[in-house]
């Protein structure tokens, strides 16, 4: 028999592909700590999601049997009057990572240039390539600068040909915890041609207080060519029943539409994330706790002597050096699973998911019997 080589028959752009990288195998690694597993490897809010949320889902269970609303008009309802849009703004994904990928899908391709930041979220990339398009990765700002490794748009922009179609940004930005204000943004925008799509991916928009920080969505309604997307898997605390969605112009979302899978989220998780909606004294107290969380775990970890990077997120990006990746593996001996920055180039790096008190105690004890209480 000859082998097949499917490698051959993929598209081009999937040939070179590499699947994102998800991190440690979480369900063995449960399985062989016995359930004293401290997980701050993925962003999660073990803050945990509203009770009402999870009431919702389970009633929403009794209707398994049936395919889920494929409009999802009670949540496109529930965000229309949030953020004062009409539902026909709004596009739902099976969590944002869906739709970001439909995005180049839908608006790159061969022969497209799609333009991100060297550190942005690695989704955009993937997402790029899989369509067959060129990505263009803009130098992210230096290590020295006041945002070390975030997003640099001046950059980012001079980065546009006329063969850009797709721009996509993070803000904050995963893995890096960085952020840009207003001014910088509405620089940026302006400067994009209005035939290339602007992403603006704020997943991490919840915990952010610096007071210079604006959503994009403030733009929405002079730029027709700007999306933002949004996530129910971070504050919202449901990241295992995969809800996301994205705003922009009606024109815009009518094209992602055609894509779209028509049952893509399903029944639990619309009835939770409308149910979360609703919660907002629980949102607002879990992001408070997080909030909190992130602060006092920061400084506990540069009272250590490591380098810490601003966040405005529920993660911080540590630098641990030359000793990374013996302090990574030391670490998850002791049950701790934190998410290596190998992938994102910067190896020196660990990001570390803001727990609860807690868990972030435990992550604290298990790095001093590491490296001694003074460490660093
Ligand atoms: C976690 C994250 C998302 C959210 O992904 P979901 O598919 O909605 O769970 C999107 N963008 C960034 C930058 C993230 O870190």
């Amino acid at each position: 028999m000859t082998a097949v080589d499917f490698d051959a028959l993929a598209q081009t752009g999937i040939r070179s592909l590499r699947a994102y990288d998800p991190g440690h195998d979480l369900v063995a690694l449960r399985r062989e700590a016995e359930g004293l597993l401290t997980e701050l490897g993925s962003n999660e809010n073990s803050h945990g999601p509203s009770p009402k949320a999870i009431a919702a889902a389970r009633g929403a269970l009794d209707e398994a049997f049936r395919y889920p609303d494929p409009l999802g008009g009670d949540l496109k309802r529930a965000l229309a009057e949030k953020y004062r849009l009409a539902t026909s703004n709004i596009l739902l994904g099976n969590g944002s990572h869906e739709l970001l990928m439909q995005f180049a899908q839908v608006f790159a391709g061969p022969g497209v240039e799609v333009v991100a930041s060297r550190h942005g979220f690695a989704v955009y990339a993937l997402a790029a390539q899989a369509a067959g398009a060129s990505l263009v990765l803009a130098d992210s700002l230096p290590r020295d600068a006041a945002m070390p490794l975030g997003h640099d748009l001046t950059a980012m922009a001079a980065a546009i040909t006329e063969r850009t179609r797709l721009i996509y940004i993070a803000n904050p930005n995963n893995p890096t915890g960085t952020w840009f204000d207003a001014a910088a943004f509405d620089a940026f925008i302006q400067r994009v041609p209005d035939n290339v799509i602007v992403v603006v991916d704020e997943a991490y928009a919840e915990y952010v207080d610096a007071p210079e920080w604006r959503s994009a969505f403030d733009w929405l309604a002079a730029y027709p060519n700007l999306i933002v997307t949004c996530t129910f898997s971070k504050a919202h605390a449901l990241a295992g029943l995969r809800v996301g969605y994205a705003l922009g112009h009606v024109d815009a979302i009518a094209v992602m539409e055609r894509v779209r899978e028509s049952f893509n989220v399903n029944g639990p998780g619309l009835a939770a994330a409308v149910a979360s909606l609703a919660d907002a004294s629980h949102l607002r107290e879990s992001v408070d706790a997080t909030r909190r969380e992130r602060d006092a775990l920061r400084d506990a970890l540069a009272r250590r002597g490591w380098k810490v990077w601003p966040s405005q997120t529920n993660f911080l990006l540590v630098e641990f050096g030359a000793e990374t990746a013996d302090v990574e593996r030391r670490l998850l001996a002791q049950g701790v699973v934190l998410r290596p920055m190998g992938g994102y180039g910067l190896p020196q790096c660990l990001r570390i998911t803001v727990g609860t008190s807690i868990e972030n105690a435990r992550l604290l004890a298990a790095l001093d019997a590491i490296t001694g209480p003074a460490g660093g």
